[in-house]
């Protein structure tokens, strides 16, 4: 017999979700922050402290921070390995280069092991104190509690440029992205589990939080001016979000591509009607050849530009499907298993 023949068959049916221990009773309720950090030399100590002392007016919950060095080229590496020398709450992640800030998000949510996970901006733009509403709105039963800027205190091209891609985004996606929300919002344990399973790469955080259901809520705050430093949010990376929020949650690009197509289809259909009206009805000014001419260029055009749309719909779908988001997810299965199911009747 071969090493092969005596292994137990691999299990097929793999758990909706890996088993969690349950809270011991009496246990404080764990709350991990989220914190990417890009050049953030200037503000971080301010921050920790701003954060801790917050906290610090909470006894009755228990933290960890998760900061996330996002391959910063200041010192701000260094100022991190002090703070977790000096606070048992903080542990680090430091990745190999600037990956960007939705992946410096995703890399602490994989680490995260508290009941409820906020993820927070390191530049004191998301007051530490709001956290804690969040929490409150999070004991109170709400699974996803967005942070919803009331105001904010950005530059005026910042605030109107996103106060329109917000709009723009809502009416073209295909799920209920709320307004005015960025990163900063805590989300349950079971929230934080399921959003672990999205791996796309070309990751639109807030959005794919958005289109997972469960029970969503907001807390309304007034953003404050960067504490220190500036924007790391260059153009070039904030343009690349908005595409990528567009494109992850809306075929509308595409489907605009279909309907031009059936436009100019259309279209060269009434020029080819033109043109063979000229050739018959008025020969004395038509140019030899120029019908045939008009004919065949309008008549390709219009047909690629439909076809166009039909290679859209199917990349569309091939898209979808490279995603590989969760088909679906669960919030909590009822009944035990038939196989572990104890006394009469039981296996
Ligand atoms: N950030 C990051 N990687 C990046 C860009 C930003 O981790 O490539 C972090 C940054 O340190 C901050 C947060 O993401 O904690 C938001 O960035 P920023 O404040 O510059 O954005 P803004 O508030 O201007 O939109
Ligand atoms: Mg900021």
């Amino acid at each position: 017999m071969t090493q092969q023949d005596i292994r137990p068959p691999a299990r097929t049916a793999a758990p909706v979700r890996p088993a969690r221990p349950e809270p011991r009773p009496g246990r404080r309720p764990l709350i991990s922050y989220v914190l990417p950090v890009y050049n953030e030399q200037d503000g971080i100590a301010a921050f920790h402290t701003a954060l801790t002392a917050a906290l610090a007016e909470r006894p009755e919950l228990d933290y960890e921070l998760v900061y996330v060095n996002d391959g910063s080229s200041d010192g701000s590496l260094a100022l991190l390995r002090e703070l977790a020398a000096d606070d048992g709450h903080v542990r680090v992640v430091d990745f190999a280069r600037n990956f960007g800030h939705q992946i410096a998000i995703t890399a602490g949510l994989d680490i995260a092991v508290g009941d409820a996970v906020i993820v927070m901006d390191t530049d004191l733009q998301d007051p530490p104190r709001i956290s804690l509403e969040l929490v409150d709105a999070w004991r109170e039963g709400a699974e996803i509690v967005h942070a919803r800027r009331r105001s904010r205190q950005d530059t005026a091209f910042k605030r109107a440029t996103a106060h329109l891609y917000y709009r723009v985004l809502r009416s073209c996606a295909e799920v209920d992205i709320p307004l005015d929300t960025g990163d900063f919002r805590l989300l349950d344990r079971r929230v934080a589990d399921e959003l672990r399973r999205y791996r796309e790469r070309s990751r639109f955080v807030r959005g794919i939080v958005a289109s997972m259901g469960f029970r969503q809520t907001e807390v309304a705050f007034d953003r404050d001016e960067r504490f220190a430093g500036e924007t790391k949010y260059p153009l070039r990376k904030m343009a690349r979000l908005a595409i990528d929020g567009v494109t992850s949650f809306s075929t509308v690009p595409l489907r605009m591509i279909t309907r031009l197509g059936f436009l100019v289809l259309l279209l060269s259909l009434a020029g080819i009607g033109y043109a063979l009206a000229m050739k018959f009805f008025r020969p004395d000014i038509t140019v030899s050849g120029w019908t045939m001419l008009m004919v065949v260029v309008l008549f390709l055009g219009g047909t690629q530009m439909l076809f166009l749309g039909v290679l859209g719909s199917y990349i569309g779908r091939i898209y979808g499907e490279v995603q590989a988001r969760p088909l679906y997810l669960v919030r909590e299965v009822i009944g035990s298993r038939a196989d572990e199911r104890e006394g009469p009747g039981g296996v």
